[in-house]
């Protein structure tokens, strides 16, 4: 098989070498130092996104990119309704995980000599492990009621304040869920599953704003230098996870029907004006609904937990919630014209510039902010969108900082115990069920964070507004 190679055409952009089968341009954002180490297997994969039918315009491998599960990680592709296609491999299987930032009125030197109990009473109070269940238990009826109505069906239970719900994308509630197509099997994987934070990747993270880049964005945003905030990163648990492995099936075993052939089976997809298409976009938007619902669950719950423990953590308004992993229908210009388009960001995330429509009107002036991981040992960010990356990236930019190396490796490599110990010799508390889990996550396994928001500043794709420390991180 040929190895794919690049062509440099910015200080952070490079094309993809045309591949047989390719039908769009596909580009790479990143420094030299990225994508040197970039495996031939995520270029691979990139190309075979690029030779989907009806893609617009052009297809984009973020700098946090890594191979993945038929589209790499931190790959956007946008489709035209009428020739294109909606891949459920192109949104991944944890549908509308995704990142939130609540910020409290507290400083480092508040919760420093708390950490380790603090790490202990979020770990009690947000269940977590892979597989595990042991939220909130729901009745069919409920299960309905989230699968429609997102995070605004937690708020009207009391999980949280209504001031929530415009600092989620969509308002909190994704329109087009459809209840219906969403498997027994699915609903059963998420009958007790709301309010749980699920595996190893995903975290609960006190956080410490320790740099401001733009001290106008950061104020604008409600930060300011030493204030501790709190990441929460989860998703759509088993339920998504079903739905996405159904319909992966299901358009799989449909692609030879829609006279479409893949390059990899892990591709599969399904023709936007199919029966197939319009069924996975009402479960995925159900499955994302039940994402916005299980953070705005967890974010009552750590509220909760900092209400009891600290007299003066605020009432920890939420900075902004946002998916990486989604198929949304978008209005984009491409070649001059402005066109509805259906845009897969899969370990992407929507970084919507200053004015857009999309924003609430207390954002509008600043910018949509865009959390960003890093890992438990090295620093993460808060971003804001930026006009470039509208015809650059669909408005997209990086979700973290993305592998360097997969779980086995990083499992071979690290030792939980050790990396724990050592964690908290630097100053942060971790507290898993997992030390294997902890071994698989090691800051070692991921990509160099700096370079990554570097890159992605670099290339227009969104601006550095405040980097954040890590203090005491729960993890799945
Ligand atoms: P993913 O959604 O692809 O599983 O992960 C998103 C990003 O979160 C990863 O690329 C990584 O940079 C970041 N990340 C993973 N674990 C942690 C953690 O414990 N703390 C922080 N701050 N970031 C993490
Ligand atoms: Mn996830
Ligand atoms: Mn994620």
């Amino acid at each position: 098989m040929t190895t794919p190679t690049l062509t440099q055409t910015g200080e952070y952009e490079w094309r993809l070498d045309p591949l047989p089968g390719m039908r769009a341009e596909a580009v790479v954002f990143g420094g030299r130092e990225i994508v040197s180490n970039l495996e031939a297997h995520a270029l691979r994969q990139l190309a075979n996104v690029a030779s989907l039918p009806g893609l617009a315009g052009r297809v984009c491998a973020l700098p946090d990119t890594h191979s993945g599960y038929g589209f790499p990680i931190g790959c956007v592709a946008a489709m035209r309704p009428g020739k294109g296609v909606v891949s459920a491999g192109g949104v991944g299987f944890d549908i509308a995980c995704g990142v939130r930032t609540l910020l409290t009125n507290l400083s480092e030197e508040d919760v420093h000599p708390h950490l380790p109990e603090l790490a202990e009473l979020l770990f009690a109070a947000v269940p977590s492990g892979t597989g595990r269940g042991g939220g909130f238990g729901l009745s069919p009826s409920a299960l309905d009621d989230v699968l429609m109505n997102g995070a605004a069906f937690a708020v009207a239970k009391g999980y949280g304040a209504r001031e929530d719900l415009e600092r989620i994308e969509e308002g909190g509630r994704f329109e087009g869920a459809d209840p219906s197509v969403v498997s027994a099997e699915a609903r059963k994987r998420g009958q007790d599953q709301l309010g749980t934070l699920g595996s190893g990747n995903h975290y609960l993270e006190v956080q410490v704003m320790d740099k401001v880049f733009d001290a106008r964005l950061a104020d604008g945003f409600g930060l300011f230098p030493g204030q501790v905030v709190v990441g929460v990163h989860c998703g759509s648990r088993g339920l998504g996870h079903q739905v996405a492995t159904d319909f992966m099936a299901r358009m799989r075993a449909e692609a030879p029907r829609h006279g479409l052939s893949l390059p990899d089976p892990d591709l599969a997809c399904a023709p936007l004006a199919s029966e197939t298409a319009l069924a996975y976009l009402g479960a995925m938007r159900a499955a994302a609904n039940f994402a916005l619902a299980n953070r705005q669950v967890i974010a009552h719950l750590v509220r909760t937990v900092f209400g009891g423990a600290f007299r003066d953590a605020g009432p920890m308004p939420l900075l902004w919630d946002v998916s990486h992993n989604l198929c949304l229908p978008e209005e984009h210009r491409v070649g001059g014209r402005s066109m509805r388009l259906f845009v897969h960001r899969k370990g992407a995330t929507r970084a919507l510039p200053p004015g857009h429509p999309a924003l609430p009107r207390h954002l509008s002036r600043f910018g949509q902010p865009v959390p960003v991981g890093g890992s438990m040992g090295t620093a993460s960010y808060i971003l804001a969108g930026v006009a470039t990356s509208m015809e650059r990236s669909f408005g997209s930019a990086c979700h973290g900082a993305g592998r360097l190396m997969s779980r086995g490796q990083a499992k071979k490599r690290f030792k939980g115990r050790a990396l724990v110990d050592s964690l908290r010799g630097q100053g942060v508390v971790i507290r898993s069920g997992s030390l294997s889990g902890v071994a698989e996550e090691a800051p070692g396994a991921y990509k160099d964070i700096e370079a990554v928001v570097a890159a992605t500043q670099g290339a227009g794709l969104a601006k550095a507004v405040a980097r954040l420390r890590p203090l005491a991180c729960v993890k799945g």
